[in-house]
């Protein structure tokens, strides 16, 4: 089994679910005391939160960029980086690294399409939904994402900042959040992305009337698929 490197932390909130469905989806698939092989770094969210509100993106850049060399240096095989948003900086993250990142667009788009479907809600933090680096990757796989209003961009994204990522799930918070995944279908929504890896902790297949993505559950079935290869 090839060791995984989470790059992880942001937030801590969704790290976690991290390990769980790894762990999870392991003893699912080979039973007995099987367990991944996993080396987590988690990182302290308040930091990289400020510099994401400042736009020091470079400098971000440059702490996911050190910690993807140690994780190849501590014995990963692959990476997968725990959070959407961070992907903004996957190519600065990955200068100078050997080991492949499973890249969360890319592992989310292709469930999409094996699916047959083609126009993902999308559900993320500000800079997901509104920057080009995601949706862009989206429409480079085929697919054209639906994007929530104004308003409700907001909202989506005031609730992961002052709530999921601080592990707090609020059923007023849930409610707003079936309004808004119903909205998308409303705009012509075929399936909803959970495209911010604390999304699942309000949403999911239970209370979403199209076929549900969730961006976390869907990276760890990828990489271990991936570490189980070979
Ligand atoms: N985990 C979130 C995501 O998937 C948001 C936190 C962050 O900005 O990294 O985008």
């Amino acid at each position: 089994m090839k060791t995984i490197g989470i790059l992880g932390g942001m937030s801590a909130a969704s790290t976690q679910i991290y390990f769980r469905e790894l762990c999870d989806q392991t003893q699912a698939r080979l039973g007995g005391l099987h367990s991944p092989e996993l080396l987590i770094r988690s990182l302290d969210f308040a930091a990289i939160e400020r510099l994401q509100v400042n736009g020091e993106w470079e400098a971000a850049g440059a702490i996911l960029n050190a910690e993807a060399k140690a994780l190849e240096q501590g014995g990963a095989d692959l990476l997968i980086l725990a959070t959407n948003t961070m992907h903004k900086l996957a190519d600065q993250m990955m200068t100078g690294v050997g080991i492949p990142l499973l890249h969360i667009a890319d592992t989310t788009a292709q469930a999409i399409t094996a699916a047959g479907l083609s126009a993902p809600g999308l559900m993320a933090t500000a800079f997901t939904m509104e920057q080009s680096f995601y949706t862009d990757r989206l429409r480079d796989a085929g697919l054209l994402p639906v994007l929530p209003n104004e308003a409700d961009r907001a909202e989506t994204h005031r609730i992961i900042y002052e709530e999921l990522c601080k592990d707090i799930t609020l059923d007023t918070s849930r409610a707003a959040y079936v309004e808004i995944a119903e909205r998308l279908v409303a705009q012509g929504a075929d399936c909803l992305i959970l495209g911010c890896t604390e999304v699942g902790m309000l949403l999911n297949q239970g209370n979403v009337s199209v076929p549900v993505f969730d961006t976390t559950l869907i990276h760890c079935a990828t990489a271990l698929d991936q570490a189980l290869q070979g």
